[in-house]
């Protein structure tokens, strides 16, 4: 633990670095400026730009760099015992399009900055201490998250990695590495992942807040408990009939919409019973609910109706439980209702819990430093990838207005100060034990 001395030398150090760090953000945010927000597509020029960045700010603050195979960026303050062991930072690079600026690159600059303020404030750990950029945490380029994480940890192998393909363009993994220099050939030559539990004592990512908990509570930063896990029917239909809207009598009707309607009430109020008696991080949303506009129309009884279902939870009986209830009501309803929901495969993630002694030493270096910080569930981040392959993991969320994966995002540096003397005090803190 550090001294009172050792923790305002460590706060002066952070403090005076802020200015450099509000040049990398907007950097950073220069070289992916879109029409609205920023666009920084996993291994584009854009992304790569950041991660040239990161790598050279990292250099200049004295910190030892380098990339890995996969394009993902590491700026390391060697500690006391030697190569070996590492406590490990850091986020992602890559933005959703027309995106906002510190999704993921808050929490990679935090992870350099950290470090740096560390160095200057003399304080050596006892083992390494490493911040890394990642690469593609975000889904929206090639169909699912964490790419780069999961390659980090071995956690994907060839033949997955071969099929992934780039939404917009069509074109492989492969060829858009390629095209910032990097040869995926070189991922696999590798003899055992990038990342191991073995060498690493703990993964703390820092992230923007995605939702409005930290501005309601007037507090500066989170600790998350654990990250949701989700179940999800994407393309769920029901099938009714199209009749006259005057002629048809109630008996007769297969309405779709009705039944549709009656499914998701039945849902909201299930999810409210949940939340309000078991499990407060239970969430529930229809993202899509549609008419055909080719066949719909304001006489007709509405013969088919499309829609989303989208369940999160901390908990994992939560989802069966929501599972469940999507059988039997559907079952239910379609029988009196005489319509036939087809549901399409769910997919989803099991929850992931997040380290409880790691918690632990973020809420205590917060106490410590008198800044105040709450615990609540968060959404999917790298961190839950390096918590499943057997490393202990936590998430530090900064207060931010106006959601994320949007240009209106808006973290104050203030509180990006702070959060960055907790992360620094607790990765230090963790290498010295
Ligand atoms: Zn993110």
């Amino acid at each position: 633990m550090l001294t009172p001395t050792q923790q305002n030398a460590l706060r002066d150090a952070v403090r005076a670095l802020m200015p450099l760090a509000a040049e990398i953000f907007s950097e950073v945010r220069t070289a992916s400026l879109d029409e609205e927000g920023v666009t920084r597509p996993a291994w584009s020029a854009e992304d790569q730009a950041a991660a040239d960045i990161l790598l050279r700010a990292g250099r200049d603050l004295g910190l030892a760099t380098r990339a890995d195979d996969i394009g993902n960026t590491y700026a390391s303050l060697p500690g006391r015992a030697g190569p070996g062991t590492a406590v490990l930072t850091g986020s992602h690079l890559d933005s959703v399009a027309r995106g906002g600026n510190f999704d993921g690159l808050a929490g990679a600059v935090a992870g350099v900055i950290a470090l740096a303020a560390l160095r200057r404030a003399g304080l050596q750990p006892g083992c390494e201490l490493t911040a890394m950029g990642i690469r593609c945490e975000e889904s929206v380029w090639f169909g699912i998250a964490y790419i780069g994480a999961r390659l980090s940890v071995g956690a994907m192998d060839r033949p997955e990695f071969d099929g992934l393909r780039r939404l917009d363009s069509g074109r492989s993994l492969a060829a858009h590495m390629a095209e910032v220099g990097l040869s995926a050939d070189d991922i696999w030559r590798r003899d055992g992942p990038e990342i191991s539990a073995a060498g690493t004592k703990a993964f703390l990512e820092l992230h923007i807040e995605q939702g409005p908990l930290l501005i309601e509570r007037a507090v500066p930063l989170a600790v998350a408990t654990a990250v949701r896990g989700n179940l999800r029917y994407g393309d769920a239909v029901c099938y009714g009939a199209y009749q006259h809207s005057a002629a048809a009598p109630r008996r007769l009707r297969q309405d779709a919409v009705l039944a549709v309607t009656e499914l998701l009430q039945r849902l909201e109020a299930l999810w409210h019973e949940i939340e309000d008696n078991d499990d407060p991080s239970a969430v529930f949303t229809v993202g899509k609910l549609f008419t055909d506009p080719d066949h719909h129309a304001l006489t007709k009884v509405p013969g088919e109706c499309r829609f989303s279902l989208n369940f999160g939870s901390t908990v994992q009986a939560t989802l069966e439980r929501m599972a469940n209830a999507v059988a039997t009501l559907t079952a239910e309803i379609a029988a009196r209702r005489r319509v036939r929901f087809a549901l399409g495969d769910a997919v989803g993630s099991p929850p992931t819990p997040l380290d409880p002694g790691i918690r632990a030493n973020l809420s205590a270096s917060a106490k410590r430093l008198s800044i105040p910080c709450v615990e609540f569930a968060t959404v999917g981040h790298d961190a839950s990838v390096f918590a499943r392959a057997g490393i202990p993991a936590a998430v530090l969320l900064v207060r931010n207005g106006e959601g994320s994966h949007n240009p209106r995002e808006s973290m104050d540096m203030e509180d990006f100060q702070l959060g960055v003397q907790v992360l620094a005090a607790t990765m230090i803190d963790l290498a010295n034990s």
